[in-house]
């Protein structure tokens, strides 16, 4: 990861203070939470939750404060993210005292409020660990309910029914959660709605955010994806991407991306799941025959004439994604039927028979042997 040079430590021998052991942090597998907090580990230029300091959370509060306080990120958060917060201060009649120092004192008030890890009763319901807020004060003024102006998608106090329990405080809670997700924007994407991308083990969801994180440091504006329209290319993009660059395998790893909006009035969500015989389908591609799986994946638009990095921009779905994700072969799309053979390595077309579709040896000799007829014989 790049390095940090923005933003200097003027919170002296605060700055380096270590984590109280009771407002440690740590990874919940709440897809929000989590992205809060690979955003304040981005920011921080590291990897490890262990590592982090008091002063890292502290500088990360003052980063974030100065972006939400932009017009830009005020309008996307009032829009898509956290209509009428009032923690970020979004609310239209808050727009007098929106500054970053009125955003940093309500995001330091939730984080003194943290309890520690050990709670017996009334349990975050996205931690398991912490007992939920009650001082429900430190989310604005005049709320009553932990709703969706401060996480996005649950009800609000006229629709108690979208909350897990049907609690009249709202979603259960706890401080470090909220705190947390609060953060979630900085590590997200705009490709017309919000794209929020949960992956485990939690190293990937830093590189996938690296992107996210790195142009709101640059620019102080939300990255839109490098012009991506459509979450499922952007996200096959990426995985090649950092699978070619970094030589990653993603063994065992698998990928959720999240991609909502959370007007006040509609709110929607898709989530795609990239599983890890997928994303390790990817990563060997790259590393046997990038260009022949290029070739495969142009099969997939319907749009015969329009070049790769276009099409791999507009919303248009494409085949080949969609039947890799939904477990269905795409062995049709390794033959190139007019020129009367097989479009990639033969290397790449054994793994995915091997490894995606779990032919056995047998299956695979004959279709050695028989190489040009294959796909014509068994893939469709
Ligand atoms: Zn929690």
């Amino acid at each position: 990861m790049k390095g940090w040079g923005m933003i200097e430590d003027d919170f002296g021998g605060e700055g380096a203070r270590m984590m109280p052991k009771e407002k440690e942090f740590f990874w919940t597998g709440h897809p929000f939470v989590d992205a809060g907090l690979v955003a304040i580990l981005s920011v921080s230029n590291k990897e490890k939750t262990e590592d982090l300091t008091e002063g890292d959370i502290f500088k990360a509060v003052d980063f974030v404060s100065k972006l939400y306080a932009k017009d830009s990120w005020y309008r996307t958060i009032q829009g898509q993210i956290f209509p009428n917060s009032g923690v970020l201060m979004v609310n239209p009649s808050m727009k007098k005292n929106r500054s970053p120092n009125k955003i940093t004192e309500n995001l330091r008030k939730l984080y003194d409020e943290i309890p520690e890890a050990n709670g017996s009763d009334n349990i975050c319901v996205a931690c398991g660990r912490r007992e939920r807020l009650e001082k429900l004060d430190l989310i604005g003024k005049s709320s009553q309910i932990v709703g969706r102006h401060v996480v996005p998608l649950v009800g609000t106090g006229d629709m108690l029914n979208f909350f897990h329990s049907g609690s009249r405080k709202g979603f259960a809670v706890c401080a470090a959660c909220l705190f947390l997700i609060q953060f979630m924007p900085v590590a997200s994407y705009k490709l017309g709605r919000i794209l929020t991308i949960h992956a485990y083990p939690p190293k990937y969801s830093l590189l996938l955010a690296e992107d996210a994180v790195e142009h709101a440091r640059r620019s102080s504006l939300i990255s839109d994806g490098r012009g991506f329209r459509r979450a499922e290319s952007f996200l096959f993009h990426k995985v090649a991407d950092i699978s070619r660059e970094l030589n990653e395998n993603w063994k065992y790893a698998s990928v959720s991306a999240y991609y909502f909006t959370n007007f006040n009035q509609r709110q929607e969500m898709e989530i795609t799941f990239f599983p890890s015989y997928v994303l390790e389908f990817i990563a060997y591609a790259e590393s046997v025959d990038s260009v022949g799986w290029r070739g495969i994946v142009r099969r997939g638009w319907r749009d015969k004439k329009g070049d790769f990095e276009e099409l791999e921009k507009t919303t248009r779905k494409n085949e080949v994604y969609r039947r890799l994700l939904n477990g269905e072969s795409i062995l049709r799309y390794f033959y190139d039927a007019t020129n009367k053979k097989v479009i990639t390595s033969w290397r790449l077309l054994e793994y995915y028979a091997r490894e995606v579709l779990k032919m056995d040896e047998t299956v695979l000799g004959f279709i050695k042997e028989v190489s040009d007829r294959i796909i014509e014989t068994i893939g469709e």
